[in-house]
């Protein structure tokens, strides 16, 4: 609850707007039972003015259309941004955190924080603070007047509220549990369906579909039954609240009714009565929503929460120091990754200087960790303290995004975001200008191939457009990475997909971009890295 009282605070005076306009059109609406009674009673008297009747409550109703609106605006708006902070908020920290984050955490369970979590806290912000609020000024009000009309009709009327109470709060417990279950097993599925879209290629090749369908349809199953489990203890609720409902009118009519034949209350008294009776039901239902709307939005901001409070680990120092020049320097390294404890290093006590201005080549087997030693320079997994110096600072301790600036990197699976090939390359530049873009992809081989396809640089990739070759897609991060014109180069065999005869030319124009710059140049073959220092 303070959680969520923290985020709507931000929006206090909007929130206080809509709450204002909410009471308006409560309090309209509850003029209109005085205004019946006092007209049935005159009806019964026989001087009754149905046209000032009428037009009074004609009045309220337009007065209740007018700040209905309102209040919507203002409520329902509220929560609506509300959803976009926190939506940014997670956002942001999501391209905070770690690589070794994700590592460890399924893509389908962020997508369902992302989705379901969310909502649900925008559901309490919204509609959840309406059924708080609503029920604030209906109950005291109706209750007065209830109370106005007869002490004893309205104690016997409202005697079955509290058990209301109880049997909320005891549902609410039951329903926030079977939600977080449902919550749980929606992320498995969400994570399910991803797997199985994106390796959907391999899953045709070895004829798995019918295995991935029995699979998933358990999976599913567990969702519908945890539904199902959900649906039955709301559908018990509910029906319990309007037993309730339908016991409380009856023993209005019971009593009341005595109360008119004796003449001690009037018709129309009794009629606005069970107005107000009845206009307490929805309340009396909206605060019982309130229990589980708030639990089920506290649920999801706990998530979220606990989310947020990962450690963006590899952060900026807080007083970074000034890399002088692009000297590389590894002491005594020995690199384990955060997500395998307990096996084997990737990397053991590795030395290795790199002045500045000289190419490295590392040629190994494969799962012999040259990629881990090309993660490590730009700190996408963080080293151990004083393993690996660039420009004669830990990088632990130089600033983060300086660092990263002046390495180029070429991982070693190329990607590329559902953009054009020309944003692709100006990934790092946005601003780069055309010529420069060309230049770049000339180096990397790629341009006869880039002005082939029908709309050249403009031709999108990715989702919404074609697909790339592995060589093509290697070639278009060759060129991402030149365009930067950095002073350290990390390619991680960036051309294990490019044919030999490609590979000598790119290879010949890259020994000219290294030139100058301090370089490391991964590849599986000997004779890829034949020029290096
Ligand atoms: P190479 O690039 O030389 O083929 P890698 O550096 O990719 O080798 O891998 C070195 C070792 O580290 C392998 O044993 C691999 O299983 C392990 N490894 C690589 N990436 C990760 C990771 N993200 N988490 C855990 N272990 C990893
Ligand atoms: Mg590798």
């Amino acid at each position: 609850m303070n959680r969520i009282r923290q985020w709507l605070w931000r929006y206090r005076g909007r929130v206080a707007a809509g709450f204002v306009c909410l009471a308006i059109v409560d309090v309209a609406t509850l003029f209109v039972p005085l205004v019946l009674a006092d007209a049935i009673d005159r009806l019964t008297a026989g001087n009754a003015n149905l046209i000032r009747s009428g037009l009074f409550i004609v009045g309220l109703a337009v007065v209740a259309f007018v700040f209905r609106f309102f209040w919507r605006l203002f409520l329902i708006g509220t929560s609506r941004r509300i959803e976009r902070d926190l939506r940014a908020k997670l956002y942001d920290h999501l391209l905070a955190l770690p690589a070794s984050f994700y590592n460890e955490t399924k893509t389908g369970d962020l997508m369902a924080h992302a989705t379901n979590d969310i909502e649900a806290v925008t559901f309490a912000c919204g509609f959840g603070l309406i059924t708080i609020l609503d029920p604030l000024v209906m109950i005291p009000f109706s209750i007065g007047v209830m109370l106005s009309i007869d002490v004893r009709m309205t104690a016997y009327a409202v005697l079955p509220l509290p058990i209301l109470t109880f049997v909320m709060l005891g549902f609410g417990r039951v329903i926030h549990k079977r939600f977080e279950f449902v919550q749980a097993a929606f992320s498995a599925t969400m994570e399910k369906v991803r797997e199985n879209v994106s390796g959907v290629a391999v899953l045709k090749a070895f004829v798995q579909e019918a295995g991935s369908e029995r699979d998933f349809a358990r999976t599913n199953q567990t969702l519908a039954d945890r539904n199902m489990s959900l649906v039955r203890v709301h559908g018990l609720f509910h029906a319990l609240i309007e037993l309730l409902a339908g016991a409380t009118l009856a023993l209005t009519l019971w009593i009341g009714g005595g109360s008119v034949i004796r003449n001690a209350v009037s018709l129309g008294d009794f009629v606005a009565f069970s107005q107000y009776l009845s206009m307490l039901i929805w309340p009396m239902i909206a605060l019982g929503d309130a229990v589980n709307i708030f639990q089920r939005g506290r649920a999801s901001l706990g998530r979220i929460g606990v989310l947020l409070a990962v450690p963006p680990e590899i952060a900026e120092p807080e007083s970074p120091r000034a890399m002088a020049g692009t000297r590389i320097e590894v002491r005594r390294l020995t690199f384990r990754y955060p997500a395998a404890a307990g096996t084997p290093p990737a990397l053991r006590d590795i030395d290795l200087t790199l002045e500045e201005g000289t190419t490295l080549g590392v040629v190994g087997m494969t799962g012999s960790g040259k990629s881990t030693l090309a993660h490590l320079i730009p700190r996408i997994f963080d080293p151990p303290p004083g393993t690996v110096r660039v420009g004669g600072v830990d990088v632990r301790d130089a600033s983060l995004s300086e660092l990263r600036k002046t390495i180029g990197f070429v991982p070693q699976d190329a990607f590329l975001f559902s953009a054009t090939i020309a944003e692709n390359i100006a990934f790092g530049r946005p601003d780069a200008p055309r010529a420069e873009i060309e230049r770049a992809a000339q180096l990397a081989g790629i341009h006869d191939e880039i002005v082939a396809f029908s709309d050249g640089y403009e031709t999108r990739v990715g989702e919404r457009g074609i697909s790339l070759s592995g060589g093509q897609k290697q070639r278009v991060a060759i060129a991402r990475a030149l365009l930067l014109q950095p002073q350290i180069v990390v390619f991680d065999d960036p051309l294990s997909a490019v044919d030999a005869e490609r590979e000598e030319f790119i290879l010949a124009n890259l020994r000219e971009f290294f030139r100058g710059r301090t370089s490391i140049l991964i590849a599986h073959r000997l004779s890829a890295v034949r020029n290096a220092d």
